[in-house]
């Protein structure tokens, strides 16, 4: 019988880059043009990742809740992804202080995450290059990825995956 294993996976970043359109073009391959920003849901998931079936919880935070229930949703989760847009600079200088709060609440264990720069198909609006978002990344010691939840190019599911190949090979090590 095949291994199995349970992950939770929290998504964060502010409001409007694309947290919701994300989530749902990985669960259902679709891109839906507009979701109420304040509402927050939690997804079941099941993928085949390197011979394992696991089972992932995934929850799309809204991005506005206080911070109770912010560090709340980061003591739940296993894994996260944050999210910024490539079209908005804010969005991109926000990273920096979420992963902060996270190692805050995390201690003393490591965070796992994934970074995420969403909208590249809107290339004329662009305001974070690619290389910066790498070298985000790179000081963040996480896996980079630039997609758009619209199109569903720069493979939207791999993010997901990744996250979960981390989660589990932490838990691996102990
Ligand atoms: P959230 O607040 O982070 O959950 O953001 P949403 O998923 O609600 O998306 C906010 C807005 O950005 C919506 O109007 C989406 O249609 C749009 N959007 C999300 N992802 C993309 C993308 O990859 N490309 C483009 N062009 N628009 C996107
Ligand atoms: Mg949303």
């Amino acid at each position: 019988m095949a291994k199995s294993a349970e992950v939770k996976l929290a998504v964060f970043g502010r409001a409007g880059v694309g947290k919701s359109a994300l989530v749902v073009r990985f669960l259902t391959k679709r891109f839906i043009w507009e979701y109420d920003p304040t509402l927050e849901s939690t997804y079941r998931h099941q993928a085949n990742i390197d011979d394992e079936v696991v089972s992932m919880e995934i929850l799309d935070t809204a991005g506005q809740e206080d911070m109770l229930q912010r560090e709340g949703h980061m003591r739940w989760g296993d894994g996260f992804v944050i999210v910024y847009d490539i079209t908005d600079r804010g969005s991109f200088e926000d990273v920096a202080p979420l992963k902060s709060l996270l190692e805050e609440v995390k201690k003393p264990k490591n965070v796992t995450l994934v970074l995420v720069g969403n909208k590249a198909d809107l290339e004329h609006a662009r305001q974070v290059s690619t290389e910066e978002g790498e070298r985000l990344a790179a000081e963040l010691s996480c896996a980079f990825y630039e997609c758009s939840a619209c199109t569903g190019e720069g493979c939207v599911s791999e993010p997901f995956h990744e996250l979960c190949r981390e989660v589990r090979r932490r838990a691996v090590q102990g």
